[in-house]
């Protein structure tokens, strides 16, 4: 991409040359896009073969592309990646949720405590209270596959004692239907 950009701006701009750079360019761009989702397409399969239920957490991409992580977050394409991963897990039949991502990685997953926060060069989860070790990321990870189980068991637990949605749809987030129960009641006690 460099190459052909450095090829680009030493054409004189608007002559036959510069046009031929410029697609050239174009034609990258759009080669590296479909690269991209490619991948995405092939990791979100491989997440779906290894289980049933998939979580994620709900952090806003837009927002971390302004912070430290800078564009490479966006270039990363991650607020893509959850959208494909999404629509594989619909296409496959798994079910697809997304989790509060607060101080999952400042919570031990074994005990509950709460760590504190660590500094990003930190890699390790070492729980002061449990002796639990793991990697960060790991351990955040475990954080919000348990939140995410305990979201569904609320949401069961709903469905037991109401019976509701007859339908069994239960189909987009967890947290969707949560809430639409939620404001229902307040709506029925009030
Ligand atoms: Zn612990």
């Amino acid at each position: 991409m460099k190459e052909l950009q450095r090829k680009l701006s030493r054409k004189e701009k608007g002559s036959k040359n510069w046009e031929k750079a410029e697609i050239g360019v174009a034609k990258l761009h759009h080669k590296i896009a479909n690269s991209r989702k490619n991948f995405h397409f092939q990791v979100a399969h491989q997440l779906c073969d290894q289980g049933e239920m998939i979580f994620v957490e709900d952090i806003d991409f837009r927002v971390s592309a302004k912070g430290f992580l800078g564009k490479s977050m966006l270039d990363g394409g991650f607020g893509q990646f959850r959208t494909i991963l999404k629509w594989v897990c619909w296409k496959r039949d798994k079910f697809f949720a997304q989790v509060d991502h607060k101080y999952s990685s400042q919570i031990c997953p074994n005990c509950g405590t709460h760590t504190g926060k660590k500094p990003l060069s930190q890699r390790q989860h070492i729980c002061p209270e449990c002796n639990y070790q793991t990697t960060r990321d790991h351990a955040a990870a475990e954080v919000l596959l348990q939140r995410g189980l305990e979201a569904t068991q609320e949401v069961r637990m709903d469905v037991a004692e109401r019976k509701l949605p007859s339908n069994g749809d239960l189909s987009g987030s967890v947290f969707d239907w949560l809430d639409k129960c939620r404001s229902r009641n307040t709506q029925e006690r009030s």
